[in-house]
């Protein structure tokens, strides 16, 4: 089986969705830095306050903050059985210190999942995305609903709208994945270690099909 894994992708395809149904059928870690920079905004944290100032307009957080975060978790005795890398690396500075990070530790990376979807989409999803304040959960307000609305189905918590998930804000996101971190498909791909999957054919396929595809 596949482990240490990085899951690639504009906003909106569903790294997140799929990154919290692998972790439970693999038992991977899974990191997320989005996740990581908001709750260190919750907890209103110097890292916090920093982050939001770049996360709430859609820019990313400086390489040298967004490296030091994930170079600290990814050396943690956890992250030995596998993990699962969602939203870093986001820039070639980054995807290159990760390089040395892995070999540092001697858990270097197995594949490198990439999810497809076509722009009309990303809007839609990310137009109608909620997630549970508490637990990080995503919905979404037509296609994903939770069984109470405003409530999380996991634990119980309050949905909310990010406050990046607005038409401005997006359009920068998007900006930034294609001039930044698309270009790091190549930089995988040459490493032999990309494998594309669509992410339009829904959740549940898509996670038999990249799932059977780390198990082999
Ligand atoms: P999405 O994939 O929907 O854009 P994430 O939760 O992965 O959402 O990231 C939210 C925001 O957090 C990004 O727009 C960016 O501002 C910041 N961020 C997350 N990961 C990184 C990273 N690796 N480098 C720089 N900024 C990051
Ligand atoms: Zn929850």
């Amino acid at each position: 089986m596949k482990k240490n894994i990085i899951l690639m992708g504009p906003p909106g395809a569903g790294k997140g969705t799929l990154a919290k149904q692998l972790k439970e059928a693999l038992n991977l870690v899974h990191i997320s830095t989005g996740d990581m920079f908001r709750e260190a905004i919750k907890a209103q944290t110097e890292l916090g306050v920093l982050a939001a100032s770049y996360i709430n307009k859609g820019d990313l957080v400086p390489d040298d903050v967004t490296i030091g975060l994930v170079k600290e978790r990814l050396s943690q005795k956890d992250c030995e059985a596998g993990f699962l890398l969602d939203g870093f690396p986001r820039t070639l500075a980054q995807a290159e210190a990760l390089d040395e990070i892995a070999k540092s530790i001697s858990r270097p990376i197995e594949a490198v999942i990439n999810l497809d979807c076509d722009n009309e989409e990303l809007v839609r999803r990310i137009s109608g995305r909620r997630v549970c304040k508490d637990c990080g959960a995503p919905y979404h307000v037509v296609t994903m609903k939770p069984k109470v609305e405003g409530v999380c189905d996991l634990c119980g918590g309050p949905l909310f709208q990010r406050k990046d998930d607005n038409e401005e804000a997006l359009k920068v996101r998007l900006e930034h994945y294609v001039s930044e971190t698309k270009p790091l498909l190549d930089f995988y791909k040459k490493l032999g270690l990309l494998e594309s999957f669509n992410s339009l054919v829904g959740k549940e396929e898509l996670f038999d099909e990249v799932s059977s595809y780390l198990k082999k």
